[in-house]
């Protein structure tokens, strides 16, 4: 892609994938019987067509982002399926697209079966990276019941996203249902000892931490396999007791980690909104005030992700 900083291979490193059966599932949480008529006009009705619902096919889905990524010259994109038992959706787009959609999948680690899942996961459906969600799922990420899945995912080589902070699901507040989050669970200094024990296993924590930006600095200077995510507009600012903007993230987040542990990413995740280019130009504009030289930028802008990923 041309930027300000030159021509940069872009990889987003934080997208969702809001197939079909990620609507189905969420419409079997909506009160009362499941429609009969199908999911769609049921959750239509509550939704006022903010967003499209997607072909149920995913290879469809996944084709519509892949044509998203050509508009906007981005190189590849990381898209998570974004509700646990959905992860057979991503693997078959990304399966017609390899070269450029990179499949996650978000698992509840306490489910009887999640690591087998993950197993079957990384061997037969090609995911790169596992998703947690502490807060939603409510577990503790140093819990050692959850060793064999980090073992998992180390032996396989991907990455572990971890979304510590502030968590607020947009489409499930728009839909009515409950959001039964603990921010107990959230801190991300819960990942210091997990992060120790597998020094090799990559944590990207996303957004800055999301309202955790000193406990993310905290831990990330002592944990070299702990990342960030620039995702997101990062309004969570807004609720710190002083002034922070997207400058001074990127400047203490360089500062601590180094431009080679930062991630660019922008959360997008439904159409007709399609990919974020508006959080882009906003994250460059904040590089750009940085002076930041090229190299750098493109490590933050996809280079970083690509290594994480290897060949
Ligand atoms: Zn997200």
């Amino acid at each position: 892609m041309r930027t300000p900083f030159g021509e940069i291979p872009v990889i987003d490193a934080h997208t969702h994938f809001f197939s079909h059966r990620f609507f189905t599932t969420l419409a079997a949480e909506l009160p009362g019987s499941p429609p009969e008529r199908g999911i769609y006009p049921a959750l239509r009705q509550r939704e006022r067509l903010f967003w499209e619902f997607p072909d149920p096919d995913p290879v469809r889905l996944g084709k519509r982002w892949v044509a998203e990524m050509d508009r906007h010259g981005i190189h590849r994109m990381v898209l998570i399926s974004s509700i646990p038992t959905d992860e057979e959706s991503v693997a078959a787009a990304a399966r017609a697209f390899p070269d450029r959609i990179i499949p996650y999948f978000m698992l509840n680690p306490s489910a009887d079966d999640a690591t087998d899942r993950a197993k079957r996961a990384f061997d037969e459906l090609g995911m790169k990276g596992l998703c947690l969600f502490p807060a939603m799922h409510c577990f503790h990420l140093w819990d050692t019941r959850f060793t064999p899945l980090y073992e998992t995912v180390a032996a396989h080589h991907g990455i572990v996203f971890v979304h510590c902070g502030y968590l607020k699901i947009g489409i499930r507040d728009r839909l009515g249902l409950p959001s039964r989050f603990e921010m107990r669970f959230a801190n991300p200094v819960d990942l210091h000892g997990v992060a120790k024990a597998f020094p090799n296993l990559p944590f990207v924590i996303p957004h800055f931490g999301c309202g955790y930006f000193r406990e993310l600095l905290l831990v990330a200077d002592q944990c070299a396999n702990i990342y960030t995510d620039t995702s997101s507009s990062n309004d969570w600012v807004r609720l710190m007791p002083y002034p922070l903007d997207l400058s001074t993230l990127f400047a203490k987040a360089l500062e601590v980690l180094g431009p080679e542990r930062i991630l660019f990413g922008t959360d997008s995740s439904f159409f007709p909104r399609g990919w974020r280019k508006d959080i882009f130009d906003t994250q460059i504009a904040a590089l750009q005030a940085l002076h930041l030289p090229p190299s750098q930028v493109a490590q933050i802008l996809g280079g970083n992700i690509a290594r994480l990923l290897g060949p």
